[in-house]
């Protein structure tokens, strides 16, 4: 019988598959043990036994894949889990305080790492990262828990999750998975731009459940409508394979599209751009008609890995993507971790509001010397194509200011080297707070272009958190007051005599196409999957029709009011 369960289409597609229930074993550690002390002890060792043979089987696999650097990662992991130092520690607590082996451990990694990460040595706050991951390991090895690998599920799966962090999401075997549904998140939660990215369809927000579904059961996941269905019936299945079909057949329609540039009717020409997240995605956005990236986040190249990148290992990176677009502009964004982007290696403070809090520019400026190794590597890159940098959540011109001194210094050190760069690389920032939108002129003055990351924008002109899908439904960046802040942004841009582009989820939205060409935006930048639709509308539109639009649109009071208005200049075109 259909069961169905409805959440928000996070990535387009559809998908029939069997459901993988992603779940952390919540089971509960104890304090105090039952056992004698000896048998605690055993129950350690056994554990750590466990956690090594693991880490020994990834070391293998990754020293095949990935060659002997990263393979060494793992080396030094299985040393950490083999200190003496640390066994003793835990060995005490078992022995004195009457504590589980898990109870000990737990608490013998939390205060190891802690410790660590209070060091100022970069190296040491590494390793308390590398620390609390092998905890887990062994944790899961003494409670014989068994640890999941997403990299390693059975062929035709679809996720299930409570939620998906990015660095699940980046670890996902496409040839093996066909969708994902979690219970909480957003639309523009980072797995949900990554899935968009890897043109993996996903359903989030579904809500509780997890305990309602089995492991292996049949389920279509339509992203959409934003629909799950459980257990679906003979008819269904049928004209679900063939939604599928159709939906791949349209995209399949779409791709003539890829050569053509995004051209009005009346002859006003706006750029295309795609999103990425590492040098992988550039053959999606090239294969759809991108003619530039408008944004690389470049925070994903620091979350996949076990410490920070090095300039070299850096530069490799974003060297790729300039020669790979050739020429067309690539807008590479420096780190922005924090809010919902941690790093397992840096020991991010605890906050109440994370995305208020210590994220992106303000850890750069704190942190400068990842700033400056981020910076040296774009400027190196620069020779190799047409980079320009990008800084994100600005909220004051002295951070432009702070961040193009320290550019300058860069430039200075690789002149001195000898080493070639772009001298006329461009520096521009992520429009994404009211707090440029207020002061746009003033901001354009100090910098060589805009992006509207409007993610970021929607959120902090409506005070809605993002990723919170008990208040998704005031998430709308059509809400009067974010159109007019996108306004704002776009008019105080070319007051001040530089381009504009849009980079957020908003850009992608081919209903949103008018207004945005309307109101003058010079560039769109959007996942892979949306270039093909916004260069098709494009092509329908002209200036003056749109420009009363967004006119109208901006007399209107509600989101609501403003999409029907929309809804039916579309529908007239
Ligand atoms: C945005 O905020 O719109 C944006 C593009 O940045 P991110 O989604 O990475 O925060
Ligand atoms: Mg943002």
């Amino acid at each position: 019988m259909n069961r169905i369960i409805t959440g928000i289409a996070a990535s387009p597609g559809i998908a029939i598959g069997k459901v993988f229930l992603y779940k952390d074993s919540n089971f509960e550690i104890f304090e105090k043990s039952k056992l004698t002390k000896e048998e605690e002890i055993a129950r350690l060792i056994k554990g750590r036994e466990i956690a090594k043979a693991q880490l020994e089987e990834i070391k293998e696999n990754t020293l095949v894949k990935l060659g002997k650097d990263k393979a060494d990662i793992f080396e030094g992991h299985i040393t950490l889990l083999e200190d003496e130092e640390l066994f003793s520690e835990i060995d005490s607590k078992i022995s004195e305080n009457n504590y589980t082996a898990e109870f000990a451990l737990n608490e013998a990694i939390d205060e190891y790492a802690t410790m660590l990460g209070n060091l100022e040595d970069a190296y040491f706050k590494e390793r308390a990262g590398d620390l609390r991951d092998i905890g887990k390991r062994w944790l899961y090895g003494v409670a014989n828990q068994e640890i999941v690998d997403l990299s390693k599920l059975q062929p035709e799966t679809i996720i299930v999750a409570k939620e998906l962090n990015p660095s699940d999401t980046a670890q996902i075997n496409l040839d093996n998975v066909l969708a994902f549904v979690t219970e909480i998140g957003g639309k523009t939660a980072h797995s949900s731009i990554m899935a968009r990215s890897l043109e993996l369809p996903a359903v989030v927000g579904v809500g509780a459940i997890l305990d309602t579904l089995q492991a292996e059961q049949t389920i279509i996941v339509d992203a959409i409508k934003g629909e799950v269905i459980v257990d679906p019936n003979e008819e269904t299945l049928k004209l679900y394979s063939e939604k599928r079909e159709k939906v791949l057949r349209e995209k399949e329609e779409l791709k003539v599209l890829r050569e053509k540039e995004a051209i009005s009717k009346d002859g006003y020409k706006v750029d295309v751009w795609g999103n990425i997240g590492s040098p992988k995605d550039v053959k999606g956005i090239i294969s759809n008609g991108g003619f530039g990236v408008g944004l690389y986040r470049t925070e994903f190249l620091f979350m996949d890995k076990d410490s920070f990148p090095t300039e070299d290992e850096q530069f490799e990176a974003y060297k790729i993507v300039a020669e790979e677009l050739a020429g067309y502009p690539v807008t590479i964004r420096t780190m922005d971790i924090g809010g919902d982007k941690s790093l397992p290696y840096m020991e991010l403070p605890k906050e109440e509001n994370p995305f208020l809090g210590w994220r992106a520019i303000r850890v750069c400026l704190d942190r400068q010397e990842i700033l400056r190794t981020q910076f040296k590597a774009l400027l190196r890159a620069s020779k190799y194509g047409k980079i320009k940098i990008m800084l994100p959540m600005i909220i004051d011109i002295e951070e432009v200011r702070k961040a193009k001194k320290i550019l300058e210094e860069c430039k200075a050190e690789l002149r001195e080297k000898g080493i070639e760069f772009d001298e006329n690389i461009m520096l521009g920032i992520m429009v994404e707070t009211p707090a440029v939108a207020f002061r746009a002129k003033y901001f354009s003055r100090e910098c060589d272009f805009f992006s509207i990351g409007t993610n970021d924008l929607t959120q902090y002109t409506l005070a809605v958190d993002r990723g919170n899908e008990q208040i998704a439904n005031l998430y709308d960046t059509y809400n009067p007051a974010v159109l007019q802040a996108i306004k704002m942004l776009i008019d105080g841009a070319h007051a001040g005599g530089i381009n504009i582009s849009m980079c957020g989820e908003f850009a992608g939205d081919e209903n949103a196409v008018p207004l945005l060409f309307g109101m003058g935006l010079d560039s769109f930048s959007m996942s892979g999957i949306s270039i093909p639709k916004v260069k098709k509308i494009m092509m329908k539109l002209t200036k003056a029709d749109c420009e009363k639009l967004v006119e109208d649109a901006l007399e209107l009071s509600t989101a609501e009011e403003i999409k029907k208005l929309v809804k039916e200049f579309i529908s007239k075109l």
